[in-house]
């Protein structure tokens, strides 16, 4: 227990409003937006969300800012070192660099799946994350051997990559918007 509140959404929103005023730049304050899981509890549980002005009113948007300021600084150039290392390990294999005994690359994205007679393609896709494709298999074979028994019909993509959401979550928004975009288009 460190009672340290740079890691609060009081701080959070109060290194806000010192940057605006000139005080703070986002290099003195990225590292206190780490530990923020954006799970949303305080935005539900915040007396403030009150709105009994501007500022209470934001304060109530903890997962906005936190988001915010990660971007700003990756925008900035300054980066977590294992976060930025995660994310260029996610570029480099257009997947999650998760552990296990699998593969991580294009390669092996569907091997889950190699015995169930799946179509690449169709008016439904089943799109599976990457810990599950690569290392919770499971899930993903139980989830597709109940739509195949309720007769319910669906395909994989052709090029499965990232959904970018743990990239955005990190501040890494172009690469989040990059690999969204490629997955589109291999839905379309
Ligand atoms: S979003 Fe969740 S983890 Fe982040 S500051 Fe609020 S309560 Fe804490």
């Amino acid at each position: 227990m460190t009672r340290n509140e740079s890691w609060t959404p009081t701080a959070f929103h109060a290194n806000v409003v010192a940057m605006e005023r000139g005080e703070l730049e986002v290099a003195d304050i990225a590292a206190d937006y780490v530990n923020c899981t954006q799970c949303g509890a305080c935005e539900l549980r915040c007396p403030n969300t009150l709105f009994t002005g501007d500022f209470y009113r934001f304060r109530a948007r903890t997962v906005d800012v936190v988001k915010a300021v990660r971007a700003l600084a990756v925008e900035k150039g300054i980066h977590q070192p294992r976060w930025q290392t995660w994310n260029e390990r996610t570029n480099d294999r257009t997947h999650e660099p998760v552990l296990g005994e699998v593969d991580v690359n294009q390669d092996h994205v569907r091997d889950w799946a190699a015995d169930l007679g799946l179509p690449i393609g169709g008016e439904s896709i089943l799109f599976v994350d990457c810990e599950a494709a690569f290392y919770r298999t499971s899930v993903p074979r139980a989830v597709a051997q109940i739509l195949q028994a309720a007769g319910y019909e669906f395909g994989l993509m052709a090029e499965q990559w990232c959904c970018g959401g743990p990239a955005v979550e990190m501040g890494y928004v172009e690469q989040a918007r990059r690999f969204a975009e490629h997955n589109l288009a291999d839905w379309r």
